[in-house]
């Protein structure tokens, strides 16, 4: 059965269609600058890449229209009805306290997506429009929402409550949600695997490292504490976000800077993290380069990002009480061998060994750490998509809903 994946962002549409017999991704493709000059419209499929430039595309609802058309199109098409499309996954950025799992998108649930868009005013609209427009093509496609936020919600109250007063919590809803989910809960799964252990045993710490980082420390296979809180900027140091910082510096920039508060939020987004402290780039890639020149402010904006995402992992082996692997996953954690390295240096006291040999490689899944070392580290390469579709095709099984046509 054929399930698409359908992961919206505020300007852009990404989306695979997989084969479940096999898990085989038949396309993908992204729509990018949705709604601005010069959307493009980048298909695979086949081995082959179709783009269309300068793209007729004014909103996320034309988008949706033209990716099916691509899908169906008997050039670059791996369809030939929208009936062989047997569930569609949305990834949904918030899904609040009301999802601990993924759901079957009915009234209630899109009712629910809608509300939580003051939660992420950037993705939950988006999405609702690329729902309501999918739900318009394919009336009687099942449709599953897999929520950002849905794997944390298992976090406990002692976790998830900032110390602000418990009003803010029952009437405002402020707490930690935390992010990554998909990712996290496959690097879980994954993990287990390589491990050969169950996953109900095992105490992970999952380090989902992109340009949004996030960690979790995962207990017998439930989340029990995150980085990421009320929105996606707090925790690691990341490639644009400054992470955990006083709150009072919020006052002393507007004073200082003479800045508005939405222009402060956008700051603490979008001009902090390792660009911000480098002053040079946010990719990783690049600051290595600038290093290799002799660039020490990139070399410290490394070092900022290892030690914090160091000091986590110690945390979360103390909320732990132990920890059975550290996992790797992310641009940055399944390529930068550099970076894994500073963060797992000096952790012989956890009895971590790492094989200097075995990590010296970029996007391979393996165990890094030496068959001594008393906790593995290892690298997964993470699979949000595969993990939408397998969450989709669960719920629809449990629910007994797939389209009748493309069993
Ligand atoms: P993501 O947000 O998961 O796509 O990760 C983006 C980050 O991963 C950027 O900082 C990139 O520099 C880093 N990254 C991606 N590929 C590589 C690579 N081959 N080597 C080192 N870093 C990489």
């Amino acid at each position: 059965m054929n399930i698409f994946v359908v992961n919206a962002g505020s300007s852009s549409l990404k989306y695979q269609m997989i084969d479940m017999e096999l898990e085989i991704v038949l396309a993908s493709g992204i729509v990018e600058r949705i709604g601005i000059e010069g959307t493009t419209l980048k298909h695979h499929a086949n081995g082959e890449d179709k783009v269309i430039e300068n793209a007729s595309i004014a909103d996320h609802n034309e988008a949706v229209e033209a990716v099916v058309e691509t899908l169906l199109s008997s050039e670059y098409g791996v369809i030939e009805s929208i009936e062989q499309i047997g569930a569609i996954g949305f990834r949904i950025a918030h899904g609040g306290e009301r999802f601990s799992d993924a759901s079957l998108i009915d009234d209630l649930t899109l009712q629910a997506i809608r509300e939580n868009g003051e939660l992420a005013p950037l993705h939950n609209p988006v999405s609702v429009v690329v729902i309501e427009a999918c739900k318009r093509i394919m009336t009687d496609t099942p449709m599953v929402a897999v929520f950002d936020t849905a794997f944390h919600q298992t976090l406990p109250s002692k976790a998830f409550l900032y110390g602000l007063s418990y009003d803010a919590y029952t009437d405002l809803k402020i707490r930690r949600y935390g992010f990554h989910g998909t990712s996290h809960k496959y690097m879980v799964m994954q993990a287990a695997k390589m491990l050969g252990r169950d996953i109900g045993e095992l105490k992970l710490i999952t380090c989902h490292l992109g340009n949004g980082s996030s960690v979790s420390a995962v207990k017998n296979g439930v989340s029990i504490d995150t980085s990421m809180g009320f929105t996606p900027l707090e925790g690691f140091v990341m490639g644009t976000r400054c992470g955990d910082i006083d709150p009072a510096i919020v006052q002393y920039l507007m004073k200082k800077k003479d800045m508005d508060i939405e222009g402060v939020i956008d700051y603490l987004n979008t001009g902090c993290g390792v660009l911000g402290l480098s002053g040079k780039s946010s990719d990783f890639r690049d600051l290595w380069k600038h290093v290799e020149l002799g660039d020490e402010r990139s070399m410290i904006a490394i070092e900022v990002f290892c030690y914090r995402v160091k000091k986590y992992i110690g945390s979360y082996v103390a909320a732990m009480n132990g920890v059975d692997a550290i996992v790797f996953a992310g641009g940055i954690g399944e390529n930068d061998f550099g970076v894994r390295g500073l963060i797992t240096e000096e952790l012989e006291f956890l009895g971590v060994d790492i094989d200097r040999e075995q990590n010296n490689s970029r996007g391979v899944q393996k165990i890094i750490s030496t068959p001594d070392s008393k906790v593995a580290v290892m690298v997964v390469l993470t699979d949000e998509e595969l993990m939408i579709a397998r969450d989709t095709l669960d719920i629809c099984s449990r629910v007994g809903e797939v389209h009748r046509d493309a069993v």
